[in-house]
């Protein structure tokens, strides 16, 4: 028996950024055809040509590229080192549905030729009027060609160029989908309208291009989200007048928040739109949002503002709007191993136990692509539970190689803050990632424990508590000893955590006393706080002269 070379798609409409749905959707498609050695394309749906946009294309392909999924046949992408991803090898392309307009017109002029199609000529007016016709029966509205609709009329009407769309001609017979998730599911006779199939501007609707696509493009297994469950009724209906197969269906649970509502491309505006309700604003506090634009965002629950205008407000307001969208994601310092993880998990799990007993649950994109299995996708809802993710995140970070760290945290430094790649040389790069490393959760707050070291010698701030407990305590006191240990340090050379740690543990050992009586007064001189990396490593890579001029400026600070 030969068995059909296994393909996937995953179909994104260039609308906006990718967010966690489409990566989970992505993800799934790239290990199903990973699992079974077959292929993954990228398709994009761009035939809403109003919202569709390059840019948007570009992200989308990169932050795909970017979480290691990538793709075997679709847009091309150069990385950065100039290797592409994507391209056409079995030209089963173009992959952007706005080229292949020609394809689509082939195919539904057969469909208008054998009856199965048609042209309308509805007028938006005419349409509302049967929509509440239809309500005042307290019936659903669908549409179905009118009795006498004359058929050579309308297609010599099309033909001379009125305006008009496409419908086709809905299936009177059940419709039955059989999901590999969901199992049966049963559409009821006459539960489809006549469905349009080619817009009045020419484009097809995605119903009828996705079909078209999916068949030529070989694909067997479509694996999408549950809002589509509905679609695929239309699909079947679709493929069956136009000769075509069917694939296979996975729809997958649906993600939802913390909260119990539905994970959405909008819950950053419904955050943001909230705290500005909270601070009863009228007009808008930030510049690169209009007031009237302001008005009507805030009034219209459905709309958005662009991500930078979000991040603007998001700032103003002081609140931190949740990530959604992949680049939210890698702004905040998760690296993709850990998201694309997390995601796995958002509906699917190996169904495998570590060796202590419990749920297996980290893994690798290497381990995911082996045992990725549709039989457990689940079937109920999932939740996106951010502690968690922030938990595979931190441990990511800290079990990397001290290398990898150090190249993935400079990758995020030069994008979010590339001042700091000028400040500091390898090897400082080195020590400082040596010191933020073991407590790290995110690339984001790596520089947090080593705020001190960014600081200028004199911005750091002496803690009270610090100061009384670690300073001025004690006979001799905290501030003697660091009189002392200064001339120390002026003359270790070179100034290195090695020799920094011998010299001071010499002085220690000749006064008789422990390490503490002098790290402890070192650390506030040098963090203004009780806590600090190891020693040795936080002297050096302040530098001598600052260790020096930071010792200078406490013992002035507080000198009694
Ligand atoms: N373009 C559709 C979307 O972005 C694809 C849906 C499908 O996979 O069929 O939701």
């Amino acid at each position: 028996m030969s068995t059909r070379e296994v393909v996937t798609r995953f179909a994104p409409s260039p609308t906006g950024h990718l967010h966690i749905g489409g990566v989970r959707t992505a993800l799934f498609c790239w290990a199903w055809a990973k699992k079974n050695q077959g292929r993954f394309l990228l398709r994009v749906e761009d035939t809403d040509q109003a919202r569709s946009s390059e840019s948007s294309t570009r992200g989308i392909l990169k932050d795909l590229a970017w979480l290691g999924i990538d793709w075997d046949e679709g847009p091309e992408l150069a990385d950065d080192e100039g290797v592409v991803l994507g391209g056409d090898p079995r030209s089963v392309g173009p992959f952007f549905q706005a080229k292949r307009l020609e394809i689509y017109t082939q195919h539904l002029n057969e469909l208008i030729e054998k009856d199965c199609a048609y042209p309308a000529f509805d007028t938006a007016e005419e349409l509302a009027e049967l929509r509440s016709a239809a309500e005042a029966k307290k019936e659903t509205f669908r549409y179905h060609r009118a009795e006498d609709y004359d058929r050579d009329d309308a297609i010599a009407r099309m033909n001379a160029g009125e305006s008009c769309v496409v419908r086709l001609r809905a299936p009177a017979q059940e419709i039955v989908v059989n999901d590999c998730v969901l199992g049966e599911v049963r559409f009821g006779a006459g539960e489809l309208d006549d469905f349009v199939i080619r817009k009045a501007d020419g484009y097809p609707t995605y119903h009828f291009a996705v079909v078209v696509d999916d068949e030529l493009m070989g694909v067997t297994h479509v694996l999408r989200g549950q809002e589509h469950l509905m679609n695929t009724p239309r699909h079947q209906a679709l493929q069956k007048v136009l000769g075509f197969g069917t694939p296979s269906y996975a729809h997958m649970p649906l993600i939802f928040n913390a909260d119990g509502s539905k994970m959405s491309k909008r819950d950053k505006d419904k955050a943001a739109r909230k705290a500005c309700k909270a601070a009863g604003l009228k007009d808008s506090p930030v510049a690169c949002i209009d007031d009237a634009e302001f008005t009507r965002w805030m009034g219209d629950k459905r709309s958005q503002l662009a991500s930078d205008q979000l991040s603007w407000l998001g700032r103003e307001m002081g609140v931190e709007l949740p990530e959604i969208d992949v680049e939210d994601f890698r702004a905040s310092g998760y690296v993709p191993e850990a998201l694309c993880n997390y995601v796995a998990l958002l509906g699917w799990n190996p169904g495998m136990k570590c060796e202590d007993g419990t749920d297996l649950e980290r893994f690798s994109m290497a381990f995911l692509a082996e045992h990725f299995s549709l039989e457990r996708i689940g079937k109920s809802n999932a939740k996106f539970d951010r502690a968690k993710l922030l938990s595979f995140n931190a441990h990511t970070l800290q079990t990397m190689e001290a290398g990898a760290f150090v190249s993935c945290w400079k990758d995020y430094l030069s994008l979010y803050q590339p001042e700091m790649l000028t400040r500091f040389d390898d090897s400082q790069f080195e020590l400082l990632a040596s010191m933020t490393q073991p407590r790290c959760k995110t690339l984001r707050d790596a520089l947090e424990p080593i705020s001190f070291v960014i600081a200028g010698d004199d911005e750091i701030v002496f803690d009270d508590k610090a100061v009384r407990k670690v300073l001025l305590k004690g006979e001799p006191s905290g501030l003697s000893f660091l009189a002392e240990i200064e001339p120390v340090l002026r003359a270790v050379e070179p100034f290195q955590a090695d020799e920094i740690e011998e010299a001071i543990k010499a002085f220690c050992e000749a006064r008789e006393i422990g390490m503490g009586k002098v790290a402890q007064p070192l650390r506030v001189a040098m963090t203004g706080l009780g806590v600090s990396p190891p020693l040795g490593q936080t002297l050096e890579i302040l530098g001598q002269q600052a260790v020096l001029s930071r010792i200078d400026r406490c013992a002035a600070a507080h000198a009694t």
